[in-house]
């Protein structure tokens, strides 16, 4: 099996067994039942969570920092952990993910971290259940807001799984204070987006605050502010709508390619 789908194949079998998923939230406390999990919240600082496990017998607790502000956040968190839990070749993995290592999409290297995210993704947002809700309305981050809140799954990792699972010309770019850090887009957006550096004056992600209204639906922007290429013909556009998340000190930017980009000389 492709290393990378090992993830979500585990997931959807978990689901499968321990009919987990209802059409919308999965239920992590009954499948954590389910495989003898304990699932336990501490006052900890220094990790978002840890697997601790017996030694060759299949029963174990997951921990989880009770500071982590969102409980979407912390059901993610769960999730994965869940992952490292069952999926071979992560028995020695879990022990203590820091909040780096968990729901990090910037990180592609570090395979077992992103195994048991995709695991996570998976797990809480099943393909067939977020299907309907990805198809059923144009790309906006209201769609995703919603998926969130049904789903019970972190925004960034609802942003990563539409891109996954859309057929529309989107991506998702996450910045910090200014910076891009890492961005997803879908397999038919076709363009390179700029992985790094400032967010471009003239977006609506350059300043965008709690406190800024940007738009509600995404909007045109200059296509050159987020695509990279030396050949993109002046005065395309890019359909943009961005929204700031003020616990992470971060930005969310739903990048959509509405109608088709001229290629230069055309
Ligand atoms: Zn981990």
């Amino acid at each position: 099996m492709e290393r990378l789908r090992m993830g979500p194949a585990y997931a959807s079998r978990l689901l499968a067994e321990t009919n987990g998923s209802q059409g919308t939230a999965t239920d992590l406390g009954r499948i954590a039942l389910a495989l003898n999990l304990e699932v336990r919240e501490v006052d900890a600082g220094g990790f978002d969570g840890a697997l601790v496990r017996a030694k060759s017998v299949p029963i174990g607790a997951i921990i989880v920092r009770r500071s982590i502000l969102e409980a979407s956040r912390k059901n993610f968190t769960i999730a994965h952990e869940i992952g490292h839990f069952l999926m071979p070749g992560h028995e020695e993995s879990g022990g203590v993910c820091a909040s780096d290592d968990i729901g990090n999409w910037t990180r592609p290297a570090n395979v077992l971290e992103r195994e048991a995210d995709e695991f996570a993704a998976e797990l809480l947002m099943p393909e067939a259940s977020i299907r309907p809700f990805i198809e059923s309305s144009p790309p906006s981050l209201g769609v995703m807001e919603e998926i969130a809140g049904k789903f019970r799954s972190s925004f960034s990792s609802v942003a990563w799984r539409y891109c996954d699972l859309t057929r529309e010309r989107c991506a998702v770019v996450w910045s910090a204070r200014g910076q891009i850090q890492w961005s997803k887009h879908s397999k038919y957006f076709g363009y390179r987006l700029r992985k790094s550096g400032a967010v471009r004056q003239g977006s609506f992600a350059f300043g965008c605050t709690a406190r800024s209204r940007g738009p509600s639906l995404p909007k045109p922007v200059s296509a050159a502010l987020w695509i990279q290429s030396k050949n993109l013909p002046q005065g395309e556009v890019i359909w943009e709508q961005s929204k700031a998340l003020p616990n992470y000190d971060s930005v969310l930017s739903l990048l959509w390619i509405k109608k088709p980009i001229r290629k230069a000389g055309l």
